[in-house]
C-alpha cells in the first residue's frame, strides 16, 4: 500500500471510529478477533481500533462479561510476584521444570524501558525486533527472557502492533513463548474455556515471533510450538508451569489472519458521517438512536454471527437478537449450523421437514430433514396406536 493510500485509509478509519472507546492493542484482543475474521463489522471495528466491549455501554445490549475486580487484582498480584527479584520465580520454574541453565540469565523488560514515551508502542516494537535479531544471531549478550514485547503484523493489509502479556525465553536452541495467567490449575486441570483462550493467545504470540524471525532471515522453526503456561498451582499463589503443543492452533490462526478482508472494501459500503462508531458509543444520545445506527452499520457491512461471538465480541447480544428475529439456525448452536447448510431459517427447516420442495442450495440438508420428518411421522403414528390399544385394554378390564 502506498504512503498516500495508507494515510487516506488511516483518516477514514479515524472518521469511522469517532470518539468511540479504543481497544487496547494487545495479543489478547487479536486472539479474540481471530475467531471473527469473517465478520465484516468485527473487522471494521478491529481495524478502526474500536473497543466493542465498551461500545454498547448503557444500552440494553451492554455485554455482561468481563473480569471480576477480584480476579483482576489477583492477576496483577500474581504477575507482580513473578517479576519480583529479576523474575526469580519464572527463572526458578524454567530451571526446575525445563532443566534450563538459568545462571546469569539476562532479562529485559521492554514495557518498562519505554513506559513514559508518547510513542511507546513503536519504540517497544523496534526494541523487540532488535532483541530478537540478537537472539537469532546467537549474540552472546542476547537476552534469555523478554517481557512486555510488542510485535507487528499486517491485519487486512494494514501494519498493526500488538502488546504481548507473554514472555519469550531462549536458553537452548529454541525460542519458547510462555503466557502468565492467574486462573488456578488444580490437580493439573484448568477451566477449559480459560485454558483454550490462554492457548489461543500464546499461539498468536508464537505465530508473530515466527513471522519476525522469518523476516530477520532465520528459520521460524527455531520458535517452539510448545506453549508454556505459568499459572498458580491450586488456589494459592505458588506458580507452576505446564506445557502444551499448540502447532494446530498456530496453523489455524495463521490461516485465519491471512483471510482478513481489506478494510477499504468495507469502508466503501457506507458514509462515515452518517453511520460511525462514535455515534453508536455516544452516551449523550438516546440508546434507541445509538442502536438504530448500529443496525444501519451492521446492515451495510454485514455480520457473521455464531455462538462463539458470546465469548469473543462485545456486540454479541445485539447480533444474537438480530439472528433470533430472523429465526436463523445459528442461534441454536454449532450442531445446527453443521446440519443445516444452505437453510436460511428454522421456519424453512420446518417446511423442508414437512416435505416442501428444496432449492438447489437446500438439497444436501433437505434430504435429511425430509427423512427426519418421515421418521417423526412413523414414530408419532406408532405412539398413538399404542396409546389407543392400551386405552382400549383398560376399558375391556372394566
Ligand atoms: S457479535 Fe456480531 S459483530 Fe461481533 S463478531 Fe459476532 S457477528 Fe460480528
Amino acid at each position: 500500500m502506498g504512503m498516500e493510500s495508507a494515510s487516506q485509509l488511516e483518516q477514514r478509519l479515524a472518521a469511522v471510529r469517532g470518539n468511540a472507546p479504543r481497544r487496547s492493542p494487545s495479543v489478547r484482543a487479536l486472539a479474540a478477533y481471530a475467531s471473527n475474521v469473517d465478520c465484516k463489522l468485527a473487522t471494521l471495528g478491529f481495524t478502526a481500533r474500536v473497543d466493542f466491549d465498551r461500545l454498547l455501554t448503557a444500552t440494553a445490549y451492554q455485554p455482561s462479561f468481563g473480569q471480576s475486580p477480584f480476579a483482576f487484582a489477583r492477576g496483577l498480584q500474581f504477575e507482580r510476584m513473578l517479576a519480583e527479584h529479576g523474575y526469580a520465580a519464572i527463572l526458578g520454574l524454567l530451571r526446575e521444570q525445563k532443566a534450563f541453565n538459568v545462571n546469569d540469565a539476562r532479562v529485559v523488560n521492554v514495557r518498562e524501558m519505554h513506559a513514559d514515551s508518547t510513542n511507546s508502542m513503536q519504540l517497544r516494537a523496534q526494541e523487540t525486533r532488535a532483541l530478537i535479531a540478537r537472539i537469532v544471531a546467537n549474540d552472546s549478550n542476547a537476552p534469555n527472557l523478554i517481557d512486555g514485547a510488542v510485535l507487528e503484523t499486517p491485519i487486512g493489509g494494514i501494519p498493526a502492533r500488538f502488546e504481548a502479556d507473554a514472555v519469550a525465553t531462549k536458553f537452548g536452541d529454541l525460542i519458547h513463548a510462555g503466557e502468565v495467567k492467574s486462573f488456578p490449575v488444580v490437580d493439573e486441570r484448568a477451566d477449559p474455556d480459560k485454558l483454550g483462550a490462554a492457548l489461543d493467545q500464546v499461539s498468536i504470540y508464537i505465530l508473530l515471533i515466527k513471522r519476525l524471525v522469518e523476516e530477520l532471515g532465520a528459520d521460524p522453526a527455531i520458535v517452539s510450538t510448545r506453549a508454556m503456561l505459568i499459572t498458580p498451582k491450586n488456589v494459592g499463589m505458588t506458580p507452576t508451569l505446564t506445557e502444551q503443543d499448540v502447532t494446530k492452533r498456530v496453523q489455524r490462526v495463521n490461516r485465519l489472519l491471512s483471510t482478513v478482508p481489506e478494510p477499504m472494501s468495507i469502508l466503501d459500503q457506507f458514509a462515515p458521517d452518517e453511520v460511525n462508531f462514535g455515534l453508536i458509543a455516544d452516551r449523550s444520545l438516546e440508546p434507541s438512536n445509538r442502536i438504530d445506527t448500529l443496525h444501519r452499520l451492521a446492515d451495510r457491512v454485514g455480520t457473521h454471527y455464531r455462538p462463539t461471538c458470546l465469548v469473543s465480541c462485545g456486540n454479541a447480544r445485539f447480533c444474537r437478537e438480530q439472528e433470533f428475529k430472523k429465526s436463523s439456525p445459528c442461534v441454536t448452536g454449532p450442531e445446527a449450523i453443521r446440519l443445516l447448510p444452505g437453510i436460511e431459517s428454522l421456519q424453512r427447516a420446518a417446511e423442508l421437514v414437512e416435505g416442501h420442495k428444496p432449492t438447489d442450495n437446500e438439497k444436501p440438508a433437505a434430504q435429511l430433514l425430509a427423512r427426519a420428518g418421515r421418521l417423526h411421522d412413523v414414530a408419532s403414528a406408532t405412539a398413538s396406536t399404542r396409546k389407543r390399544s392400551s386405552s382400549n385394554g383398560r376399558h375391556s378390564i372394566r
